[in-house]
């Protein structure tokens, strides 16, 4: 079946100016042709009719913990399983349509969610799965509550930790998620928030463990995304071969040139920072959650996370590191994973354009799938959206799932409103 996307103003988020008259052909979950102006159409063809409508590729969150059902994360290790995996199925269709088209886990995910997509039992984005959080006992992925829960028991159910501590440990923790065909690691190096025990300015893993969870991921062909929130945990990450900084929200002016030089990029999440100080209080986020968000600790100025976190952005985009959008999401919070691309217009100040390519073709790069999405051309995957408006100009376009009218994942069509 050959599917037309015909007439619409369109986006391809690798040039810089968009096209009028645009449509697409998608053969086989391929785009197979492109071109503007009006041509025949051949018998058998469904067409689209996507006149004042924009046409743009499917968006990517580098960032989600959309199986993490929880606003304590913590919590979701003591729900009651089944009642879990309905509420990730739930937030799956909620990111597809928000015109999310691949997510990237940072934490908490299972290969037998990526296999429930892929196999059409639910409605969801492309999913790219790490697991569980790599932590040291007492780290940022140590949700036992001052050592009284001993959730690490639990975990064969529910995969949102993995305390790791030591070099052979470590080792074998990585080996454990190449045996469960994970796309990539998720370390913790440096403290966080969202969990009970540790603080932001800490740093917890030694530069040994972080080449070692480099290495065996190397040797495997797969990467190495890394909670860090502090410069000295950035510092590690550049230079341990760490492929993407989630967060990086104290990264200095050194570090930044040290990330450009080894070719690390950032992943903003100002996203998850904006939701907790604004909602987490009547949402159920704890005392210590909240108080770590506003004092971290992490600078001589007392910059708050989010601070922080919109100063990072700006300094490597101003040292040309690739900068990708992340939500951090997870629990109620699905479906608005958007807001962080708004964010790195409003907070870090993108043009609109610059924002939807950093949830796009950036995106794609940071994920190893920069020849198959992230980006409208042809022989790439078809995952395209359509929405109503121009989010090139006005991003809060994408910020209603409302205006995303077609969400389209490897020529399948899994949302339209169109009439
Ligand atoms: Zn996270």
């Amino acid at each position: 079946m050959i599917t037309e996307l015909s007439n619409g103003r369109m986006l391809d988020c690798v040039g810089d100016v968009p096209f009028e008259n645009a449509n697409i052909i998608v053969e086989g979950g391929i785009i197979k042709d492109i071109y503007t102006g009006t041509r025949q159409h051949k018998t058998d063809v469904m067409v689209v009719n996507c006149e004042g409508k924009t046409i743009m590729p499917g968006l990517i969150d580098a960032h989600s913990h959309y199986a993490v059902t929880t606003v304590d994360m913590g919590g979701v290790l003591t729900e009651f399983p089944f009642f879990t995996a309905l509420k990730i199925k739930s937030q799956l269709e909620k990111i597809v349509d928000a015109g999310f088209t691949t997510i990237r886990d940072g934490g908490g995910g299972h290969w037998s969610h990526k296999e429930a997509v892929n196999s059409g039992l639910i409605n969801g984005p492309r999913i790219l799965v790490c697991g569980p959080l790599m932590s040291v006992t007492g780290g940022h992925g140590d949700f036992n509550v001052r050592g009284t829960m001993n959730y690490a028991s639990k975990t064969p159910f529910i995969n949102l930790m993995r305390l790791c501590d030591g070099e052979d440990d470590c080792r074998k923790a990585a080996r454990e998620q190449f045996q469960m065909w994970c796309d990539h690691l998720k370390i913790c190096i440096t403290g966080g928030c969202a969990s009970p025990n540790d603080e932001p300015w800490q740093v917890h893993l030694s530069e040994t463990e972080i080449r070692i969870f480099c290495e065996e991921a190397a040797a495997h062909g797969k990467y190495v995304m890394a909670h860090s929130l502090n410069d000295e945990g950035n510092r590690l990450a550049a230079e341990c071969g760490v492929r993407s900084i989630e967060h990086g929200s104290y990264l200095t002016e050194g570090t930044a040139q040290l990330m450009k030089n080894n070719g690390t990029r950032l992943v903003s999440t100002t996203a998850v920072v904006w939701w907790a100080e604004k909602y987490g209080k009547e949402n159920g986020a704890s005392e210590w959650f909240l108080r770590k968000l506003a004092n971290p600790r992490c600078s001589p100025d007392g910059a708050s996370i989010m601070e922080g976190s919109i100063r990072a952005a700006k300094l490597a985009t101003d040292c040309g590191i690739p900068v990708g959008s992340g939500s951090d999401f997870f629990g109620v919070m699905c479906g608005g994973e958007a807001m962080n691309i708004k964010f790195l217009v409003d907070l870090v100040g993108l043009s609109p354009y610059q924002a939807l390519k950093a949830a796009t073709s950036v995106n794609a790069e940071i994920l190893c799938l920069k020849d198959k999405t992230g980006s409208i051309e042809t022989e790439k995957w078809a995952d395209i959206i359509i929405v109503d408006g121009n989010p090139d100009e006005d991003i809060n376009v994408i910020t209603e799932s409302a205006k995303i009218r077609m969400v389209m994942k490897d020529g399948k069509i899994l949302k339209n409103t169109l009439s």
